[in-house]
C-alpha cells in the first residue's frame, strides 16, 4: 500500500515535471514567435515580451529587492589579470547561496550585446537579471534579453545617429571602433589620451548647430563614446529606479561597482551605496576626489575586482559576505538563514572539490552526504537513465581526484527555489562545468525537503534530481566524451 510520504512525493514528482514541461513550451512558444512575425507586428509583440519577462522577474520578487548589485564587467566583476577567475567563482557562489532568490543583479557595461555575449563564453560569468549595456544605451531583461522599449524611446530625443557620423568624420583624431560597438545610440571611437579633451569639445559645439543633445564621455584613457544627453549608465540606473519606484518595489539597498571612467555616473545616484575596487582607475578616483570625497556611502576597496564587491558588502553591512566557496569546512559551514539555494551551491563546491582531490580525509563527508539524501531518492541523468541517489553517492568513490591538477570547475547560475509544500521546495539551477577547454551545461532540478518546515535550520534531504543537457552548451558539440556525474 502507498503511504502518504510516498504519494506527496509522487505529487511533488508529478508537478515538478509539468512544470518543467510547461516551462519549455513557453521557451518554445516564444522561439517560434520570434521567427513568424512580420516586423509590424514585433514591436507590439516585443513590448508585451518585454513586460512579460520584467515581470516574471518582479513576480519573483514580490516585494522589494532585499539588495540590487549594479556592477559594472571589466575590471570590476570580471578580473582580467585572474586566469582562474577565483575571486568571480566566490562572488558566484555567494550570490547563489545567499541572494539570487531575493535580490537583483544588474551588469552595466560599455560592452555591445556582441562583445558582452563573448565575455559570458569566455568566463565563468551569472545570469544577471537585467543587463545594460553599450554604456547604458541598451536596458534588456532576463536571460532572452528582452530590450525596455519605454528606454528606447526617451533616447531617441534630439538624437541622429547620421549627423554624429557625419560630422565626428571630419576629426582626424578620431578612429571609428568596431562596427559591432556602434548602436543605434551610441557612437564610439578611440583618441589618444592628450588630445580627447580638445576634440570633445569642438565636437559637441558641432553637434549643438544641428540641435542635437548628446554626451561625450572619455574612458579607459582610449575609448570616446558619443551618446543621447539622457543616456548613460547612470541614468539607466536612475531610470531603472523610478521604475521599481512607481512599482513600490524600490530596493531596499543598492550597491554600485565601478573601476573606470564611464561608471562615474553610477557614483553620483543618490542614495546609492558605491565600491570603486581597489585596481580602480586614476581617472575614476581622481572623479571621486573632485566630487565624492566625503560621500561616506562610496569606498575605495582594498581588493580587486569581485573580491572588492564582497569586501564592501561587508563594509556596508549589505548582507553576508563569506562566500561558500571560500569555507575550507563544509560540515562547519553554518549560515544565519539555511536555505535550498545555499544546500544546492554547497552540494557542488563539494563535487568540484571532490574530483579536484581537495578533500582529505573523505569518509565522514560521504557519510554525512549519503545521510543527507533519501534512502529511495532517484537521480535521473542527461542521458535518461536513472539511478537512486544512494548508489550515486557510492559511485563518486571512482571519480575522486579524476580531476586532479587539471582545469576543472563547477559553478551553478539562476539557482531558483519554489516552495512547493510546508516542508519540500523544488530547486531550479543551471550546473556549469569547465574542464580543460570544454564547457557543459546541465539544466538541473533538485528537490529537498526538511525535517522541520519551520527549522529548516537541521538540513535538508534530498528526494529527487533531474538533470538535462542545456542547448546553450558551448565548447562541445558532441555530449557523448563528457561524463556527467552530477
Ligand atoms: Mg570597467
Amino acid at each position: 500500500m502507498q503511504t502518504e510520504s510516498e504519494s506527496i512525493e509522487r505529487e511533488q514528482k508529478g508537478e515538478y515535471r509539468a512544470r518543467v514541461q510547461s516551462e519549455s513550451e513557453t521557451q518554445r512558444e516564444i522561439e517560434s514567435e520570434r521567427e513568424t512575425e512580420s516586423e509590424s507586428e514585433s514591436e507590439t509583440k516585443r513590448e508585451i515580451e518585454s513586460d512579460q519577462v520584467r515581470g516574471r522577474i518582479m513576480d519573483r520578487l514580490k516585494t522589494s529587492a532585499r539588495l540590487m548589485i549594479v556592477s559594472d564587467l571589466d575590471h570590476t566583476m570580471v578580473d582580467h589579470h585572474d586566469s582562474e577567475n577565483l575571486s568571480l567563482l566566490s562572488f558566484s557562489a555567494l550570490w547563489e547561496s545567499n541572494y539570487r532568490h531575493d535580490s537583483l543583479l544588474v551588469f552595466s557595461t560599455g560592452r555591445s550585446p556582441v562583445l558582452y555575449k563573448k565575455l559570458r563564453e569566455e568566463k565563468p560569468m551569472l545570469t544577471p537579471d537585467i543587463t545594460i549595456m553599450s554604456v547604458g544605451t541598451e536596458i534588456t531583461y532576463g536571460n532572452l534579453m528582452v530590450p525596455d522599449d519605454g528606454w528606447v524611446e526617451i533616447l531617441n530625443q534630439k538624437w541622429d545617429r547620421s549627423i554624429v557620423i557625419e560630422e565626428s568624420k571630419k576629426f582626424p583624431e578620431l578612429t571609428l571602433q568596431a562596427e559591432t560597438e556602434l548602436r543605434s545610440h551610441k557612437v564610439s571611437f578611440y583618441v589618444e589620451k592628450d588630445k580627447a579633451q580638445a576634440v570633445s569639445k569642438a565636437l559637441m559645439e558641432c553637434f549643438e548647430k544641428h540641435g542635437l543633445d548628446v554626451k561625450i564621455i572619455y574612458s579607459g584613457g582610449k575609448d570616446l563614446d558619443i551618446l543621447p544627453q539622457g543616456a548613460g549608465k547612470g541614468q539607466a540606473l536612475a531610470y531603472l529606479l523610478k521604475k521599481f519606484k512607481t512599482e513600490g518595489k524600490l530596493p531596499n539597498n543598492t550597491l554600485v561597482c565601478g573601476d573606470s571612467g564611464n561608471d562615474a555616473e553610477l557614483f553620483s545616484i543618490p542614495e546609492v551605496y558605491g565600491v570603486m575596487v581597489s585596481n580602480a582607475q586614476e581617472e575614476l578616483l581622481k572623479w571621486h576626489a573632485e566630487n565624492a570625497k566625503n560621500n561616506p556611502k562610496i569606498i575605495h576597496a582594498t581588493e580587486r575586482c569581485a573580491a572588492g564587491i564582497m569586501q564592501a558588502i561587508g563594509h556596508f553591512g549589505l548582507g553576508p559576505n563569506i562566500s561558500p566557496r571560500d569555507v575550507t569546512d563544509f560540515l562547519e559551514c553554518k549560515l544565519e538563514n539555511v536555505n535550498p539555494g545555499h544546500e544546492v551551491v554547497k552540494f557542488f563546491l563539494f563535487y568540484e572539490r571532490w574530483r579536484r582531490a581537495e578533500i582529505e580525509n573523505f569518509e565522514p563527508y560521504l557519510a554525512s552526504l549519503k545521510a543527507s539524501c533519501d534512502p529511495s531518492g532517484v537521480h535521473v541523468e542527461p542521458t535518461g537513465f536513472e539511478h537512486s541517489l544512494w548508489d550515486k553517492i557510492d559511485g563518486m568513490r571512482s571519480i575522486y581526484g579524476d580531476k586532479q591538477g587539471k582545469q576543472f570547475r563547477v559553478w551553478i547560475d539562476r539557482v531558483l527555489p519554489t516552495q512547493i509544500s510546508s516542508n519540500t521546495w523544488l530547486v531550479k539551477l543551471d550546473k556549469w562545468e569547465l574542464s580543460g577547454e570544454e564547457r557543459n551545461c546541465c539544466k538541473t532540478t533538485v528537490i529537498v525537503s526538511s525535517k522541520d518546515a519551520t527549522v529548516p535550520s537541521d538540513g535538508f534531504t534530498w528526494m529527487h534530481v533531474h538533470q538535462t543537457w542545456s542547448e546553450e552548451v558551448t565548447n562541445l558539440k558532441d555530449h557523448s566524451s563528457s561524463i556527467n556525474v552530477f
